[in-house]
């Protein structure tokens, strides 16, 4: 493997936030993502913010008592400069083709925080509009408490469709107000920031962590050892490795832990991701490459998310989430329900 320097990771010094100060923003969503970038746009000078919601929702509610004027998603569309889609990504080709397309004006930027339904081809935009990518690359909860800290989260930008000649300018901007220029802005596209997000929530973040962290408390669990103790191993402490190889890559985590961890880490580690596991996860890329993940994806969204419901169910009801309520009772700072 050979490391190639293909990017300037770019900073608040490349960006010019006049752009997308001067633009009416149109927000379209008030959920994980949506409440954090309009906060952070707003706290940026970004003064003429429209949140597009449903209406009677709690997200609406939300955004009215933070202030936002909350107009439908025809009506904020409707007057945007800027429209950032910031709805589930299941959702996104239906309000696209329903209200999106028959209200939004030539001209307009149409912005997206994943790649997924530009680079599926779930949206096809009009070819009037410019299409941009600002992904910011972790949960809105963190976007928002790194802004309010004065620090900011790292954001993967690209341009889809640029009829102004500006979008680029524009989506450096945009990733700048969101606080992204204090941590850094790699200018990407579509398709490597989808493809790349996908591998990495399936492979690492929100598959192969999880399920090594059920299996590894399960086997202690069956061998007899307290479901407390397996728990608060296999669970509790993945965030403090996490966080030492976040905060200074793999040998400032190598320091921090004994020897023993070190040693016993190397010889299990090449256990377990032996050529099998490569090879799993080589045709997990492919399949998200090919089309296969996508369409798999839809066709559970077409039947009421039967597969991701009971997938859900089974996470909620599994035993590990008995001891996680035990052992965080102690802990009251570990709040439940918060993401
Ligand atoms: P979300 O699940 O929080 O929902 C966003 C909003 O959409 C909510 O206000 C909800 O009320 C509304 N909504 C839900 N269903 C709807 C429907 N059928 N019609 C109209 N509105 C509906 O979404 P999110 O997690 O913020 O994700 C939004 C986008 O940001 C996605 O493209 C996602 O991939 C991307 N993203 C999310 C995160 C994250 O923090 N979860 C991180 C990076 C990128
Ligand atoms: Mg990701
Ligand atoms: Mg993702």
């Amino acid at each position: 493997m050979t490391y190639a320097n293909r990017m300037k990771i770019k900073t608040d010094k490349d960006c010019d936030l006049s752009l997308i100060r001067g633009q009416p923003v149109a927000i379209l969503g008030y959920g994980n993502q949506g409440r954090a970038q309009a906060l952070n746009l707003r706290d940026s000078g970004v003064s003429d913010i429209i949140v597009g919601s449903r209406g009677g929702t709690p997200a609406a509610a939300r955004a009215g008592e933070d202030g936002f004027e909350v107009l439908s998603f025809a009506e904020a569309v409707k007057g945007a400069g800027v429209v950032m889609v910031l709805l589930p990504d299941e959702v996104q080709a239906s309000v696209y083709k329903e209200i999106i397309a028959p209200n939004i004006k030539d001209g307009t930027a149409l912005g997206f925080a994943h790649g997924f339904s530009i680079h599926f081809k779930e949206v096809i935009p009009a070819d009037t509009l410019d299409v941009f990518l600002a992904a910011p690359k972790g949960p809105g909860r963190a976007l928002r408490d790194l802004y309010t800290q004065g620090l900011g989260m790292p954001c993967v930008i690209g341009v889809a469709q640029d009829t102004s000649g500006n979008a680029n300018a524009l989506a450096l901007s945009y990733a700048a107000a969101l606080g992204a220029g204090r941590a850094g802005i790699l200018e990407s596209s579509f398709r490597e920031e989808c493809e790349t997000d996908l591998f990495s929530e399936q492979a690492i973040l929100c598959g192969g962590l999880p399920a090594l962290v059920k299996a590894g408390y399960e086997i202690l669990v069956e061998a007899g050892y307290a479901p407390e103790v397996a728990y608060i191993e296999c669970l509790h402490e993945v965030k403090q490795i996490a966080d030492l190889m976040w905060k200074g890559g793999l040998d400032f985590k190598n320091q921090a832990i004994s020897n023993t961890a070190e040693f016993g880490g190397y010889q299990a580690g090449d256990r377990l991701v032996d050529d099998h596991v490569r090879a799993e996860m080589r045709a997990i890329l492919l399949d998200i490459q090919s089309g296969k993940f996508a369409k798999t994806f839809s066709e559970d969204r077409d039947q009421g998310f039967k597969t991701l419901k009971s997938r859900r169910a089974g996470d909620a009801s599994h035993e590990i989430e008995k001891s996680g309520e035990k052992v965080r009772a102690t802990m009251p700072w570990l709040m439940k329900n918060e993401s």
